[in-house]
This record gives C-alpha cells, structure tokens and sequence, in this order.
C-alpha cells in the first residue's frame, strides 16, 4: 500500500458483464468518489473509427487513427432525469451507440491497438486527477493504477453474464437475441486476455471477487467490510 494524502483509488476489473460497473457505480454513489468507465472510453473510440469509415482489423498504423485520436474529447455528463453519467464524443451524447452489438463486436480488436491505449490511458489518469475514484476496466489495476488502494477481480459464470448483458441492452432499447450476447462476450475475453498490450489479467494483489451467486447488495455489502479492514492496514 502506498501512503495516501486522503484520495483513494478503487481499480475493478474483470471479464465482460461480471457486473463491473454497476458494483463500481454503487461504490462511487456511498463513498461520494467519482466513477469513470473506462470502457466506454474505448467504445467511444470504436465508435469514432468506424464512423469514419476505418477498419478496425486494418487501421493500425493508419494517419486517419492518428487524425481520430488527435482529435477526440470524451467526457462524461450527468443525465439530471436518469441520475446517470452518459458518455459524449466531441460534444454528442453517444450513450446509447456504443452499447450496439456493431460496437461489441468491434472493440476488442481496436482495444488491441497500441496507439488506442496509450492515448486512454492517459485520459483515464487525468480524469481521476487528484480525487478519490472508482474506475473499472480490463487493466486498471495492472496498468493505469498499479498503485490503487484497492483493486477487485470480479468474475461470474458465463450464463450469469451473458444474462446480465441481455437484460441491459433490453432496458436500454437495444435489440439482440441472447446467443449473440453470449458469443460476444466469450469472444470479447477471449481476444481481451490474449492480447500484446496490457491484457486482461488479475493484478497479483487484487482481490477475486466471483458475483454468480450474490446479489448487489451483497456485493456492496462485502465491499464495505473489506474497505473497513483495507483502511485499518493503510493507516
Ligand atoms: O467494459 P466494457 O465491456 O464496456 O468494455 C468494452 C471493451 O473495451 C472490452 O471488451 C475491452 O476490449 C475494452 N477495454 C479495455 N480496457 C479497459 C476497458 C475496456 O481493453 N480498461
């Protein structure tokens, strides 16, 4: 544990739909930190490259990335009616776009470009800046912050997530049948954790969470005892 001047920083990571955000977000809302997914990051990219008329399998290396990453501003705006933060890219609010199945499909193999990365990485450490803050992800405790305070593994059945996943896109209007998510997911972790760049891993000192069979108030529940006893060791 590295001496703290009073921020703390949460890493979760873990395979896709194992229930990350919604963990994270829940954790920011009780301890007032701020929550920032990074997935979304990478999703706003996705989307930009594929506006643009890119080829995801094809663009490293590409100038018109490089004109794309120069160019990009990601932010995230708190719908006041929803009480949610929602991801804009260059000013247009792109909530809903980057949950498409076009988008899943396509992340993961720009989420392997190096460029991408570095440029994210960034970002993500300048949004945290010096608050108190939640983010989750793929790499977060092994690469963006491997000196966070506290750094969670969630994992859960691929059932479970694939579930998850479905029941999501359905509440947000997106159509897709429940194999496709699956497939996506399995798909998705799979070039995750086998990927050159930062992949998909436990950091060593994080602690593996597995949410198959716990609810989220159970999962909230835990992550205050743990904080409590993380705490007692910090001070
Ligand atoms: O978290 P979410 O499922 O929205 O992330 C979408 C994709 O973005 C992941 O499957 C992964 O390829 C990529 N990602 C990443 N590193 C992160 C967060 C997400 O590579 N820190």
């Amino acid at each position: 544990m590295t001496e703290k001047s009073g921020n703390i920083t949460i890493a979760i990571d873990g395979y896709s739909s194992s229930g990350k955000s919604t963990f994270a977000k829940a954790i920011a809302k009780k301890m007032g930190y701020i929550y920032i997914d990074s997935g979304a990051m990478y999703r706003a990219v996705t989307l930009a490259c594929l506006r643009e008329g890119l080829n995801p399998e094809k663009m490293e290396g590409d100038p018109k990335l490089h004109l794309i990453l120069n160019r990009i501003e990601i932010i995230f705006k708190l719908n006041e009616e929803t009480g949610e933060y929602e991801t804009y890219l260059n000013n247009q609010n792109i909530e809903k776009s980057i949950r498409s199945i076009e988008v899943s499909e396509k992340v993961s193999t720009v989420s392997k470009i190096k460029e991408v990365r570095d440029k994210m990485v960034m970002f993500q450490r300048k949004m945290a800046g010096k608050k108190s803050v939640v983010m989750d992800g793929r790499d977060i405790g092994t690469v963006v912050f491997p000196d966070a305070d506290i750094k969670i593994f969630m994992t859960a059945s691929a059932d479970i997530r694939a579930d998850r996943r479905y029941r999501e896109l359905l509440e947000k209007g997106i159509r897709a049948s429940f194999q496709e998510v699956k497939d996506n997911l399995i798909h998705r972790d799979q070039l995750d954790e086998t990927r050159n760049e930062s992949p998909l891993r436990k950091a060593e000192n994080a602690f593996q969470l597995d949410t198959s069979n716990m609810t989220q108030e159970e999962q909230l529940e835990w992550f205050m005892a743990y904080f409590r006893e993380k705490l007692t060791v910090l001070k």
